[in-house]
């Protein structure tokens, strides 16, 4: 006898729902074919009308307090910091969730992804700069926040002196797309 892993019931033969786990060797769950639907109706709901307006708020909340955070733990250490990216798109994933009213699907996923390249691009020209006064020697009070430089060259310098910060980026910038997906039953058989 099968049991659902939900509500504990039994399940009559053949009635049971199989939902095949994330990954290909992780066993499937048994499910009744009533808690299945109030899953799916569940995980339908999260992708409804999320709030835009607060997961882009809570977003740029979040990702202003990681800029600071970020900048400020770089000029500590004095040293780049590029695996604060993988964070910064975790948190920021999160953020975004929260913000929409804890919904999912593609809107809240863009909004976290591109957030997040604004955070990581920030904090990439922030640390270029911060290490540029080091350089030079120059009083950080005299130079100023917008260096009058072609910002997309200044990031491929920023790439070339530390090419493995674009692989940061990248899982980053993944994290935050990809966390936010919405959730979908895989059933292993087909329905009824
Ligand atoms: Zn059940």
């Amino acid at each position: 006898m099968l049991t659902c892993a939900r509500c504990s019931k039994t399940i009559p033969e053949g009635q049971e729902i199989r939902v095949i786990g994330r990954s290909k060797r992780s066993p499937a769950t048994i499910l009744c074919q009533n808690c299945a639907e109030i899953v799916e109706n569940k995980w339908q709901a999260e992708t409804e009308n999320p709030n835009l307006l607060g997961a882009v708020s809570l977003a740029l909340g979040a990702g202003g307090i990681i800029a600071v955070v970020w900048y400020l733990a770089v000029t500590w250490i004095n040293h780049e910091l590029g695996l604060i990216a993988v964070v910064t798109g975790w948190l920021i994933a999160q953020a975004a969730m929260l913000g929409s009213g804890r919904k999912r699907g593609r809107a809240v996923q863009i909004t976290s992804a591109v957030i997040t390249l604004l955070v990581i691009l920030l904090n990439e020209y922030l640390v270029l700069r911060y290490f540029l006064i080091v350089e030079l020697k120059a009083d950080p009070s005299s130079v100023p926040i917008l260096l009058p430089v072609d910002l997309l060259q200044f990031l491929w310098y920023g790439i070339k002196l530390q090419p493995l910060n674009l692989l940061f980026w990248a899982i980053g910038l993944y994290l935050a797309f990809v966390i936010p997906t919405s959730r979908q039953l895989q059933r292993s058989t087909p329905k009824g």
